[in-house]
C-alpha cells in the first residue's frame, strides 16, 4: 500500500515537473539554474545512465541555493529539463561552476535516448573536456521545439556542490571576460607583491619578508588550485595532484600565514602564552602539510579547514594583542587581516544567499586578501621605517650616554689631575721643607743655589750667603733635654725665617743647628744688615720651653761673591768661605757676625 501511495507520488511530481520545464526564450541570456535542478543520491554509485533512464526514480526539487551536499561518498544524479519553446534551433551553455568535482559525467538526453555524453571532473586530464575551461561548460543544442533532459551525475572526494547556469553564449564570454579580468588583477596584485618582497628579502636577508613571500604566493595558488585555474594552466594532466594541490597550498598559507605573524608582530614578546599557540598551529599545519599525500581527501580538508579557522582566529588575536600592547605595525596587521576574513565572511554571505550575488561578494575573498597583501606589505615597510627610527634613537641614546660619560671622566679627570697636582705640590713642599723647624731644607738649597749662581753669572750680581750656628747648644741639649734643645731649634728658625724678605731669598736649616740665608742680587753690605738683624732678633728672644724661658745666641758669617763662570764648583768655594767666616765669628767671642772682608 504505502508503496503504491510512493508510486503514485513519484508520477504526480513528474507530472508537475514535466508542467514547470524550463523554457529557452531568445531573450533569456543568463538563467540560474538552482531552482530547476531535480536530484537524487546514488548512495552505492551504483546506478548508470540506462538505468536511471529506465526505473521510475525519486527525483527530487532542488532548492532556491546552489546545490550543495557537503562531503560524502554517494553518487548524485543532477537532471535539468529544458524545452524549446521555439520553431528555430538553439544554442546555450551549461555552466558547473564548481572546479575541483572529482567526475561530472554529462549525458544529453532527448526521449530516452542519449544524444551525447562527456565525461568531465578533474579526474579527466584538462585536454579531454568538450569546452575548454576551468568550470565544467557544456554546449547543448537544440532542435526547433525539443525537450532536451540534461543529467549530471556527479562524484567527488571533494564538497559535492554545483552551481549551474543556463548562459547564452556571448552573454557567457563577457561575464567571463570580465571574470577573467578581476582573477588576473589579484593574481598580478600578488605576484608583483611576492616579487617585490623576495627581492627586500635579498638585499635586507630578514627572515620575516621570506616568510610573507611564501604566504603571497601559497594564498593565490590555494585559490587558483580551487578556482580550476591551475589545473587548466599548470598541471593540466596531473589528476591526482589536483585535489592534494589545494590541501597543500592551504597548509602553506596557515603555515607561512602563522610564521609571519610570529615573526612580524614579535608574538613571544608581547604574549609568550599566544606565541606558544601560534607555535602550535604552525606545528600543526605542517603536519597538515605532509598528511596531504597520506589520507584521503575528505578527511584532510575537513581537518584543514578547522586548522585554518584556528590559525586564523589565533593571528586575529594576535594582531588585537599586539595593538592593544601599543605595537605601531600591530595595527596595519590586524586591519589587512580584518579585511582578509571580511572577504571570506562576505563570501559566506554570498553563498548563504544573505547579500546577492555579484562579482563583488563573489570575489570577496580575492578582494580581501589582495588589499590584505597590500596593507601588510605597507605594514613591512613600516616596519623598516620603525626599525630605523629605534636604531636612530638608540645612536642617539648611544651616543648621549658616551658624551655624558665623556664629560663625566673629563671632570673625573680634571679632580684627579687637581688632586694629583695639590699632592705633588704637598710633596714638593714636604721633599723641600725641613720637618722639625718648617723651614727649607738642604736639599731645597742645593738646587736653589745652582739656579740663582747662573742668574748671578748671567748678570753679573752679587750674590750673598749667610751662614748660622747656634752658640753652645749642646749645653742646652745636654742640660735640659733634646726635647727643649728641639724646641730652641724651631722658635730660632723661625726667627731666621723672618729675616728673608725677598721672594728669591732662601733660608733653610742646614744641618744640625746651623742654619743658611741665600740672598741673590745682595751686596756684601746688605747681607751684613740681614745677619746682623736675625742675630739681634735671637738675642732678645725669650724663647719658651717645656724648661722655662731661656736665652740664647748666634753667631753668622757672611760671604758675597759675583760669580765669574757658571762652574758650580764656585758654590762649594761659597759655601766654605761662609763656613770660615762662621768660625771667625765663633771665634771672636760668639754672638756675632763675621763678614767677608773687602
Ligand atoms: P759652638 O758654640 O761651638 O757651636 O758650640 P756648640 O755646643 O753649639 O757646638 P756644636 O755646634 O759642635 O754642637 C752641635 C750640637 O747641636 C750637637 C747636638 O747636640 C746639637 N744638635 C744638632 N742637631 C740637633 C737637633 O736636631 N736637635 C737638638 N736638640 N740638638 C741638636
Ligand atoms: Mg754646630
Ligand atoms: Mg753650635
Amino acid at each position: 500500500m504505502t508503496q503504491f501511495l510512493a508510486l503514485l507520488l513519484m508520477v504526480l511530481s513528474a507530472c508537475q515537473v514535466h508542467a514547470d520545464n524550463l523554457k529557452l526564450y531568445d531573450i533569456q541570456t543568463r538563467v540560474n539554474l538552482d531552482s530547476s535542478v531535480l536530484y537524487i543520491e546514488d548512495a552505492n554509485a551504483s546506478l548508470d545512465i540506462g538505468e536511471v533512464l529506465q526505473q521510475a526514480l525519486p527525483w527530487q526539487q532542488g532548492g532556491p541555493k546552489s546545490f550543495n551536499k557537503s562531503y560524502n561518498q554517494s553518487a548524485w544524479w543532477l537532471r535539468l529539463d529544458i524545452d524549446n519553446a521555439q520553431d528555430k534551433p538553439q544554442r546555450r551553455l551549461i555552466e558547473l561552476s564548481y572546479a575541483v568535482l572529482d567526475h561530472v559525467d554529462v549525458y544529453i538526453v532527448a526521449g530516452g535516448q542519449v544524444l551525447a555524453s562527456h565525461m568531465l571532473g578533474d579526474k579527466q586530464p584538462f585536454y579531454e573536456r568538450v569546452f575548454d575551461h576551468r568550470f565544467f561548460v557544456i554546449p547543448v543544442e537544440w532542435q526547433p521545439s525539443q525537450s532536451l533532459q540534461i543529467y549530471l551525475r556527479v562524484k567527488s572526494s571533494s564538497a559535492v556542490q554545483a552551481p549551474l547556469t543556463l548562459w547564452e553564449e556571448k552573454a557567457f564570454y563577457g561575464f567571463d571576460t570580465t571574470r577573467t579580468i578581476m582573477n588576473g588583477i589579484f593574481f598580478g596584485i600578488m605576484l608583483v607583491i611576492a616579487a617585490y618582497n623576495l627581492l627586500i628579502f635579498c638585499v635586507l636577508g630578514e627572515r620575516t619578508y621570506l616568510l610573507y613571500v611564501g604566504y603571497v604566493i601559497c594564498m593565490p595558488l590555494f585559490l587558483a588550485s580551487l578556482g580550476g585555474y591551475s589545473f587548466q594552466y599548470m598541471w593540466p594532466t596531473f589528476t591526482d595532484w589536483n585535489d592534494e594541490s589545494i590541501l597543500f597550498f592551504l597548509s602553506g598559507v596557515v603555515v607561512f600565514g602563522v610564521a609571519f605573524t610570529r615573526s612580524f608582530l614579535v608574538v613571544q614578546r608581547y604574549s609568550p602564552g599566544l606565541d606558544r599557540l601560534l607555535v602550535i598551529a604552525l606545528a600543526g599545519g605542517i603536519v597538515l602539510a605532509a598528511t596531504t599525500f597520506m589520507l584521503p581527501y575528505y578527511v584532510n580538508i575537513k581537518a584543514l579547514i578547522a586548522w585554518a579557522t584556528f590559525a586564523c582566529i589565533l593571528a586575529l588575536l594576535s594582531g588585537v594583542f599586539c595593538w592593544y600592547s601599543q605595537q605601531k605595525v600591530a595595527q596595519y596587521y590586524t586591519i589587512a587581516w580584518v579585511s582578509m576574513l571580511s572577504g571570506g565572511v562576505i563570501l559566506a554571505l554570498n553563498k548563504a544567499g544573505v547579500l546577492p550575488a555579484n562579482l563583488f561578494t563573489e570575489y570577496a575573498t580575492h578582494i580581501g586578501s589582495a588589499l590584505e597583501v597590500v596593507l601588510l606589505s605597507f605594514a613591512l615597510a613600516e616596519r623598516i621605517n620603525e626599525e630605523r627610527r629605534l636604531r636612530f634613537e638608540a645612536q642617539e641614546e648611544a651616543l648621549t650616554g658616551i658624551r655624558q660619560a665623556n664629560e663625566e671622566l673629563e671632570y673625573r679627570v680634571q679632580e684627579r689631575t687637581k688632586e694629583l697636582e695639590a699632592m705633588t705640590c704637598k710633596l714638593r713642599e714636604l721633599s723641600n721643607t725641613d720637618q722639625l723647624t718648617g723651614l727649607h731644607n738642604r736639599r731645597f738649597f742645593d738646587s736653589q743655589i745652582k739656579m740663582e749662581w747662573l742668574r748671578a753669572c748671567r748678570y753679573q750680581h752679587p750674590i750673598s750667603i749667610i751662614a748660622i750656628d747656634i752658640d753652645h747648644f749642646k749645653s742646652v741639649n745636654d742640660r735640659y733635654g733634646h726635647m727643649v734643645g728641639d724646641e730652641c731649634l724651631r722658635e730660632i728658625a723661625r726667627r731666621v725665617g723672618l729675616g728673608v724678605r725677598w721672594p728669591t731669598d732662601v733660608a733653610a736649616r742646614y744641618g744640625g743647628e746651623e742654619f743658611v740665608m741665600l740672598l741673590p742680587e745682595t751686596t756684601r753690605e746688605d747681607a751684613v744688615i740681614v745677619a746682623e738683624r736675625v742675630r739681634k732678633s735671637v738675642e732678645v728672644a725669650h724663647i719658651d720651653t717645656r724648661a722655662g724661658e731661656l736665652s740664647l745666641t748666634i753667631s753668622a758669617g757672611i760671604y758675597c761673591v759675583t760669580p765669574e763662570n757658571d762652574n758650580f764648583s764656585g758654590i762649594d768655594i761659597l759655601l766654605e768661605k761662609a763656613d770660615e767666616c762662621l768660625y771667625r765669628a765663633k771665634a771672636m767671642g760668639r754672638n756675632c757676625i763675621f763678614p767677608v772682608p773687602d
